[in-house]
């Protein structure tokens, strides 16, 4: 059987909210529709002078509570549908956590690795410029996402500014702190994945001191997430990338392993002192808490059953499809879910605007002391309403966040 799609699996998710909230058709059929859909060609130069044309989009899910925000991702299966999908989780995840955004996504159809830097840098300012009409800091706002990071945002906002003639910090989030970017946002996702899994912890009366981790997808969620998971007492013992997973039964040291990374090594694979395990293994690996931090749907019906972690915190978005939940659902696993535990990545681009917008810049600990606020009140809202009506945390963030945008829609009104 074809796996669900992330754009089925969105649609699937957004039908449960509909249906707890009793929207009526038009309005189920309004937040089911993606805003604005943009599909550019980014022709390429390549380093040997042959011409490429890699296939890029940005789609605006919705822009009733502001402008639309979320990340771009560099990657060869990125097409239209996964991005509709990954700006409709956007626009729930921002009201969710209640800031003032819509929901967008973007993405180019390529393997950045297989890119030299000028080629990277071609591709990006020219995508940049073919999305430039659609984006701005009262449009919508991109961020880093798979395959991108600071380096991808500072050569999109130097295209716009270059264009506006006059510098734009506040076109991107996830820039260095050097141009306008925030303190603390870096590693806002994974320490809100931190802020998510302990939150759940405590409410199921569980110490994470000592508590097992696994975490899939070693990049920027997933490393940050992995380190501070460890520094803060638990024991993380199975990391892994795309070439594989490594695993230590005493606990592994991420930070080392992201030093190694830094140092050149191309996968955590191969580290020392560590056993070699395939990405299906470490899903399925008896921790307590299990951090899928890669890619999307990779826990379906076909692998659900034999997931042992107590506790997943989706790091990545889209991790569980809708059949792979029904089986976590039914085996008692407690699912925090993407648009709550990964929103701190999201919430710290939001204070990085407010910042670029003022022009006025906060201390780390402000960072993180709001990061936290926003998060455990998200946490609190999503757990009370599930608690109240025997409902997955699931279906109660996807409730609490397309109910306020429908909110939204009804408070604005149908133009004309
Ligand atoms: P990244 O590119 O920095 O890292 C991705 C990691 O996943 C890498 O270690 C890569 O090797 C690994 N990976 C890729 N394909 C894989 C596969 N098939 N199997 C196993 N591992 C694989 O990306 P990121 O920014 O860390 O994003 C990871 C996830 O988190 C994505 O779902 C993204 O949408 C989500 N997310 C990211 C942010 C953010 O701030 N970066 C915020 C919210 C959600």
């Amino acid at each position: 059987m074809p796996r669900m799609s992330a754009l089925d699996s969105a649609l699937h998710q957004l039908a449960g909210a509909a249906e707890q909230l009793g929207l009526d058709d038009g309005m189920h059929q309004l937040l089911a529709t993606p805003r604005r859909s943009m599909e550019v060609a980014v022709p390429l130069r390549r380093d040997d002078g042959s011409l490429t044309v890699l296939k890029g989009y940005r789609v605006q899910h919705n822009f009733s509570r502001g402008p639309a925000k979320g990340g771009i991702r560099f990657h060869p299966d990125t097409d239209l549908d996964e991005v509709r999908a990954l700006a409709m989780w956007m626009t729930w995840k921002c009201a969710l956590i209640g800031i003032p955004y819509g929901g967008a996504k973007g993405g180019v159809a390529v393997d950045p690795r297989s890119l030299s830097r000028i080629e990277l840098e071609r591709v990006t300012r020219r995508y940049a410029s073919e999305i430039m009409p659609i984006i701005g800091p009262e449009k919508d706002i991109p961020a880093p996402d798979v395959g991108t990071e600071e380096q991808t945002m500072d050569w999109i906002m130097d295209t716009y500014s270059a264009h506006q003639g006059y510098t734009v910090t506040g076109v991107v989030t996830g820039k260095p702190v050097s141009i306008g970017g925030s303190q603390g946002r870096g590693g806002a996702t994974s320490r809100g994945v931190m802020y998510a899994a302990f939150s759940a912890l405590a409410e199921a009366g569980v110490d994470h001191r000592g508590a097992t981790v696994a975490v899939q997808g070693f990049g920027k969620v997933g490393g940050l997430a992995a380190q501070y998971l460890h520094d803060a007492g638990c024991r993380v013992v199975a990391v892994s990338d795309v070439q594989g997973g490594v695993f230590r039964g005493a606990g592994l040291n991420p930070a080392a392993l992201i030093a190694r990374l830094r140092e050149g090594a191309e996968s955590v694979v191969g580290s020392p002192g560590t056993d070699t395990i395939t990405n299906e293994e470490l899903l399925e690996l008896d921790v307590d808490v299990l951090v899928p931090a890669a890619l999307d749907g990779v826990i379906s019906e076909e692998n659900a059953d034999r997931v042992k972690a107590r506790f997943v915190v989706e790091g990545a978005n889209g991790p569980t499809t809708p059949d792979g939940d029904a089986v976590l659902e039914g085996n008692g696993t407690v699912v925090v879910p993407d648009i709550l535990a990964n929103s701190g990545g999201v919430a710290v681009s939001y204070f990085e605007w407010v910042q670029d917008l003022q022009a006025w810049f906060w201390s780390e600990d402000e960072v993180n002391d709001r990061l936290k606020g926003l998060m455990t009140r998200a946490y609190d809202d999503v757990s009370a309403l599930a608690a109240e009506r025997g409902i997955s945390l699931r279906t109660a963030a996807q409730t609490i966040g397309v109910g306020r945008v429908a909110d939204a829609h009804r408070t604005r009104g149908l133009y004309p």
